[in-house]
């Protein structure tokens, strides 16, 4: 194998490939397009795709895909050959600035809430420059945006990218009254750290429960779980050690910087994490990273589960979104700086961020929200459902002091005057272990912690920069038309202290009494499930940013509500059909033939001795005859309220109805089989258990 930085971005259309296969006019035209956002002619356009035809052929490519992420949850594509029939019988590769730039995949089978209707069926990619292409196999592919005719959204990167606008508007404006003319723009950046499972093959195969929903839907505890914590940080096993060598591999190959990987809490339970990007092309490679992870465990003779709760009773999956925010002049806007100007703009991005984790804490919780996602969030592992910041003693104490016109310090003498005090040093709170925090703040970047493991990033990054965009542009307008800037700032912030620190929480949020403190003492929001959440998108004051920063329009949401909603639905809908299927024609089965043995059994050493009492057998026989009848009487109980749901009036009302009834139901009919499951003998039990799962992995 060759050494990495020979091979790192082998797969990708870069910047490196551009400088060399474009003339310097064309490479300069296309800088000014992918770093400004300037238009692309199409004489440009023609000799990029000549380039990138040239190179993706000699790199073994025979088709291209227009790349894009429709609101599935999934990436799409659909290939183009290059070839194109030549006068002689041959075939020449082609590929025009027009094909490069647009595409047209039929729109009708993506899923568009209600879009269609109102416009047109059909659809377009448009292609995203600032992503470079990049080559999957034998084709090249180009990641885009995707929308209807009308221009409406149907994809996560279209309002993704328009949330950076709008953040790089606003962040701007405030840029400027701090005097700073040389920035030109402002981006946010994230490094998503990826949790996963590892399993086997061949015991995946034999679990349909696995295979339908990704997850396990029937399983009891094994002896051993996580309670010993001696996987964490563990010896990686040879078989994973080898699948992580590959992956890396294949992920360096795409230009992903994939840099720490280890052991997570849970046995099986893996993490991965990509050194920080620019967000929409961060978004771009996990999605990528996504996939990948999944083909390479399947050459090495496992599944990667991605999904957000594999194994009830042990650790779900998250995605840890770290988020900062800088200049294209190479300023992290939320370091701590030098100067007092530099210090005094800190706090003030630090307390928009407060102030928009606060505004909006219902859209956060509403860009996290799925059926997988839900068996997380507050259960014991994950961040809680409500949503709060943790910044540390030390920044508290400071924003303590601007609040109350204290002295930060005892050492300290004199009361801090913003613009006029350099902060006092703090130490970049590096030794941050407080892993129970939705939102915390780590020293120069936000993490926010409540994304599921499947969940694209997409999602949770357009509602904050939307939301820190509307702080921003609040304080903007302040501050613009302040007579006395430096007193108008240190009120402001003053003012967002005092308003927003009931968000601001140091303590343990696994603990109860902190979500009985946070709902009852401090009135923040406890949206706890997928349908108790994403109804208050559609809430006026959320319609009003998001449509004022033209994130999305007003058709938009409607449209993501609706497919959220009907994503839940049918995601539980399948689980609760595996249900019945498993139930009926797997475990059933084997309980009572297992059942049916011992009591033949008894009968046999009756016939030697008939005085024997067989308490033994009788016992089983009992509790797994209770067991059977309980288990039948469930499945068709669950049946009925999944048939019950085409009752409801809209997909709000069958989203409750899951809620209320569905959800019960499968945990009756579970825990009934679970308890079966540890009473029958292991060779009649129809499918790998939660042991052979995950510890199965060598
Ligand atoms: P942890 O202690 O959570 O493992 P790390 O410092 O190792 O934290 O970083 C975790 C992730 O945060 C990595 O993906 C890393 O690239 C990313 N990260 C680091 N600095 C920044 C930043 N300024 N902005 C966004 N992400 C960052
Ligand atoms: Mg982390």
């Amino acid at each position: 194998m060759e050494a990495v930085p020979e091979y790192f971005g082998s797969l990708v259309f870069d910047d490196r490939v551009m400088k060399a296969t474009l003339s310097s006019k064309v490479y300069q035209s296309l800088k000014k397009t992918i770093d400004e956002g300037a238009q692309l002619d199409s004489s440009v356009a023609n000799a990029v795709a000549t380039a990138m035809r040239d190179w993706a052929v000699a790199n073994g490519a025979t088709h291209f895909t227009h790349w894009f992420q429709p609101l599935t949850g999934i990436t799409a594509e659909k290939h183009d050959s290059f070839i194109s029939p030549a006068p002689d019988g041959g075939v020449i590769m082609e590929f025009s600035g027009k094909e490069l730039i647009q595409g047209e995949p039929d729109a009708s089978s993506f899923p568009s809430g209600g879009l269609r209707a109102t416009f047109e069926a059909r659809g377009y990619t448009a292609w995203d420059p600032t992503s470079y292409a990049f080559i999957k196999g034998k084709t090249l592919c180009i990641p885009t945006a995707f929308c209807a005719y009308g221009g409406e959204a149907l994809d996560k990167k279209t309002p993704l990218l328009r949330s950076m606008e709008a953040l790089n508007r606003q962040a701007l404006r405030i840029l400027r009254l701090f005097g700073n003319t040389q920035v030109k723009c402002v981006r946010t950046s994230v490094g998503p750290e990826q949790e996963y499972f590892l399993v086997d093959r061949e015991m995946y195969n034999k679990r349909k429960d696995l295979i339908f929903t990704g997850r396990t839907l029937f399983g009891a505890k094994p002896p051993k779980g996580q309670e010993l914590d001696d996987h964490y940080f563990g010896v990686i096993k040879p078989r994973v050690a080898a699948y992580m060598a590959e992956l890396n591999e294949e992920l360096w190959k795409l230009g992903i910087y994939a840099k720490t990987e280890h052991n997570e809490v849970a046995p099986a339970q893996h993490e991965l994490a990509p050194i920080y990007e620019t967000t929409n092309i961060a978004a771009d490679h996990n999605q990528l990273t996504m996939e990948i992870m999944r083909t390479v465990a399947l050459k090495h003779g496992m599944i990667c589960l991605l999904h957000e709760k594999p194994f009830a009773g042990v650790n779900g999956s998250g995605k840890h979104n770290n988020w900062s925010i800088s200049t294209d002049t190479g300023v992290n806007l939320l370091s701590p700086g030098e100067t007092p100007y530099e210090n005094a703009q800190f706090l003030l991005f630090l307390c928009a961020v407060i102030k928009a984790v606060d505004d909006y804490q219902d859209l956060l919780r509403i860009s996290v929200a799925t059926a997988g996602n839900d068996h997380r969030l507050g259960a014991n592992e994950a961040p809680p459902a409500v949503v709060s910041i943790f910044l540390g003693d030390e920044l508290t104490a400071i924003l303590d002091a601007i609040e109350n016109d204290k002295p930060y310090s005892a050492a300290e003498k004199t009361t801090m005057k913003l613009g006029v005090d350099v902060l006092p040093k703090f130490a970049r709170d590096t030794t941050d272990r407080n892993r129970t925090s939705p939102f915390a703040f780590t020293g120069n970047k936000f993490e926010f912690r409540m994304l599921g493991s499947s969940n694209s990033i997409s999602c949770a990054n357009i509602m904050l920069n939307a939301a820190v965009a509307e702080s921003l542009k609040i304080y903007a307008d302040r501050l613009e038309g302040a007579e006395d800037f430096e007193t108008t700032l240190h009120q402001m912030i003053k003012k967002t202290i005092k308003d927003h620190k009931h968000i601001l929480f140091n303590g343990n949020g696994y603990d109860d009494t902190w979500i009985a403190e946070a709902t009852e003492k401090r009135g923040l929001l406890n949206l706890r499930t997928t349908p108790d959440a994403i109804p208050h998108i559609l809430d006026q004051k959320n319609m009003d940013m998001l449509t004022a920063h033209k994130v999305f329009t007003e058709a938009e949401i409607r449209s993501r509500c609706e497919i959220t909603l009907e994503n839940y639905c049918k995601s539980v809908i399948i689980e609760a059909n595996t249900m019945v299927d498993m139930a009926r024609k797997q475990i059933l089965p084997a309980v009572e033939s297992y059942a049916s043995d011992v009591a033949a059994a008894a009968a046999a050493k009756k016939a030697v001795s008939p005085e024997l009492a067989c308490g033994y057998e009788k016992g089983i026989v009992e509790k797994l005859s209770a067991l059977t009848d309980q288990i039948a009487v469930k499945t068709d109980e669950l049946e009925t309220v999944v048939r019950k749901l085409s009752d409801a009036a809209d997909v709000i009302e069958e989203s409750y109805a899951i809620r209320d009834t569905v959800l019960a139901k499968m945990s009756e009919l579970r825990a009934a089989a679970d308890e079966a499951e540890t009473m029958t003998a292991e060779s009649y039990w129809p499918f790998p258990t939660y042991g052979d799962l995950l510890f199965g992995v060598k």
